[in-house]
């Protein structure tokens, strides 16, 4: 299965990734984490990257398709995989599909989760990940067992540097901007699910894998 999680930063990507990754055993390719990982490392690119990222920017799509082509390449893809915060320009899907098409294979489902920007404010503000799992939290909508500790792995919750007010709103002036207009090229494709990502996360697993059959 060749699965999309698609929506604005904040939508509820990740955290609905992680339940596919359970169900198909495939993994989750999360461009802002592999980001995170570089700028971790401190290497020439995730430092690079590190000054679009820090200002709300897109990083250039040639980084980004560089990365992304040598991650679908690895065998732990090649039964399948579920995208995560990438594509997020139109020259980036269309990298995507050529990708594909070289390597025979198709996109079975784009699953757009749909969050009112109003909302997205609230998620972000509240949002607590695990720098070494890549887990995401919320302090009032899904907190973790034990305050400020990840459930999955131990590891002590920190707050992205990324996730302020004023980030925030350039992020979602370019999701709107350069993000959503994929949605039509995806509807095109047929491909493309639409998910009220605003209700509760246990509604939105559902609604998910309803789609999923
Ligand atoms: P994305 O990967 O799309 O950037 P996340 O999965 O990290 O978004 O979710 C953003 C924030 O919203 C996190 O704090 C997460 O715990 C919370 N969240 C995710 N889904 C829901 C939901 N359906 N209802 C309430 N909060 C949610
Ligand atoms: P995310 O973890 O998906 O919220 O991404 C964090 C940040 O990483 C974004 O605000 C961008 O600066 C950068 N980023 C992640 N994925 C992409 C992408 N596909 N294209 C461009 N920039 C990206």
């Amino acid at each position: 299965m060749n699965l999309m999680v698609f929506g604005a930063p904040g939508a509820g990507k990740g955290t609905q990734a992680k339940f596919l990754v359970e169900k198909y055993n495939i993994p989750q390719i999360s461009t802002g984490d592999m980001l995170r990982a570089a700028i971790a490392q401190k290497s020439a690119m995730g430092m690079k990257a590190k000054k679009y990222m820090d200002n709300g920017e897109l990083v250039p799509d040639s980084t980004i398709i560089g990365i992304i082509k040598e991650r679908l390449e690895k065998d732990d893809c090649q039964n399948g995989f579920i995208l995560d915060g990438f594509p997020r320009t139109l020259a980036q899907a269309q990298a995507l599909d050529v990708l594909m098409k070289e390597s025979g294979k198709e996109l079975d489902f784009v699953l757009s989760f749909d969050v009112p920007d109003s909302l997205i404010i609230e998620r972000i503000a509240g949002r607590r990940v695990c720098p070494k799992c890549g887990a995401s939290y919320h302090i009032e909508f899904n907190p973790p067992k034990t305050k400020g500790i990840c459930d999955a792995c131990g590891a002590e919750l920190i707050t992205r540097e990324d996730d302020n007010a004023d980030t925030v709103k350039n992020r979602l002036l370019n999701y709107h901007k350069q993000t959503a207009p994929l949605i039509d090229f995806y509807k095109k494709m047929g491909v493309f699910a639409q998910i009220d990502g605003s209700q509760e996360l246990s509604k939105v697993t559902k609604d998910m894998f309803q789609i999923l059959g």
